[in-house]
């Protein structure tokens, strides 16, 4: 898709490149912070999945608006483009040396704020797709309960599908206030939501562990088994300016800031393309002329897997 086409779809997209937000998803956390001002008094803070970064410039630019020295560590499987103020971490939330090694650079302190916008690469098949996301969810769940101090914020990206309200459930055993959040530039025809998860103050004796303990593999049993007070009704709450921008609908480009010289649109360029893209290598063959499926199909066998780059 070219890029006028995408700019005049999606509003957001074309005012996070003005804006100079890496990803359209900055907005996102902004809306979530006007409404639960989940910055606020925050000096320590740590963004999972976070490549390519438009939530810890997000961290970066507001913590360190009252507190130069706030601290923020950012992990992703991807590298990340370098970004003032920001310890970047490559690693994988399900592992527990990835607990570790976030630990090891808040020097004996805890974080006030864990935030994980984490999504696996989606599948098509809905119901896989949910269920990676919950897994995803709790593997930032677990890291957090090793990293975050009492009475701190959890925010993570949850799909509002089957087994949310069991998800629900669960984080209200360790957070006095669970919400559902739903920014103005999060799609309304998407199942993504926030849960924002505040006053961390886990069960007495709680051991941090990285084992899904609460997912229970049978959750269709778990959630059916949620009745009377064990069954949580939490507040789902829509946040950003209501009357503004709509993520849904397609805005002509001359509404947006246009270049007074110029009266028209000016397309921008991404504000930090990807820094080891996976289509990087059909891009280089692509300049050299090379590009044809079996140089393609070749040169793709001798790429290193996931699994094998460890
Ligand atoms: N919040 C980011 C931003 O604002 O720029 C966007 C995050 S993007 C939607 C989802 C990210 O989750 C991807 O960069 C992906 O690499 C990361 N991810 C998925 N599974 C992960 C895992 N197990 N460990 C670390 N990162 C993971």
């Amino acid at each position: 898709m070219g890029k006028t086409s995408k700019d005049k779809r999606d509003i957001y997209y074309r005012l996070a490149k003005e804006e100079g937000w890496r990803a359209r998803s900055a907005f996102k956390l902004l809306q979530i912070d006007d409404e639960f001002s989940i910055f606020q008094g925050v000096t320590r803070a740590v963004d999972l999945c976070a490549a390519p970064g438009s939530w810890s410039q997000v961290l970066s630019r507001k913590l360190r608006e009252n507190d130069e020295k706030a601290k923020i560590v950012a992990v992703d499987l991807q590298p990340m483009a370098h970004l003032d103020g920001v310890i970047q971490l490559r690693g994988d939330i399900t592992e527990v040396s990835t607990a570790q090694e976030i630990i090891s650079h808040f020097d004996g302190e805890y974080a006030q704020l864990v935030v994980c916008d984490g999504a696996p690469d989606v599948t098509g098949l809905h119901s896989l797709d949910e269920y990676m996301q919950s897994q995803l969810l709790l593997a930032a769940f677990n890291i957090s309960t090793h990293v975050l101090s009492q009475h701190g914020t959890f925010v993570a990206k949850i799909f509002r599908a089957r087994n949310a309200s069991l998800l629900y459930a669960q984080m209200r055993k360790f957070f006095k206030h669970v919400s559902c959040a739903k920014p103005k530039s999060s799609r309304q025809s998407s199942c993504e939501a926030f849960i924002v998860c505040q006053d961390y103050c886990p069960p007495e004796g709680y051991v941090p562990t990285m084992k899904n303990i609460l997912f229970e593999e049978d959750y269709e049993t778990a959630v059916s088994s949620l009745i009377g007070c064990n069954r949580v009704v939490i507040p789902f709450v829509a946040c950003g300016d209501l009357s503004g921008w709509d993520s849904d609908r397609v805005y002509p480009l001359d509404t947006t800031t246009l270049d007074p010289t110029q009266q028209r649109y000016v397309n921008r360029d991404v504000v930090a393309p990807p820094t080891e893209p996976p289509y990087k290598l059909a891009c280089e063959l692509k300049k050299s002329g090379k590009l044809n499926l079996t140089s393609l199909e070749g040169s793709l066998m001798a790429v290193p897997s996931r699994a094998q780059r460890k």
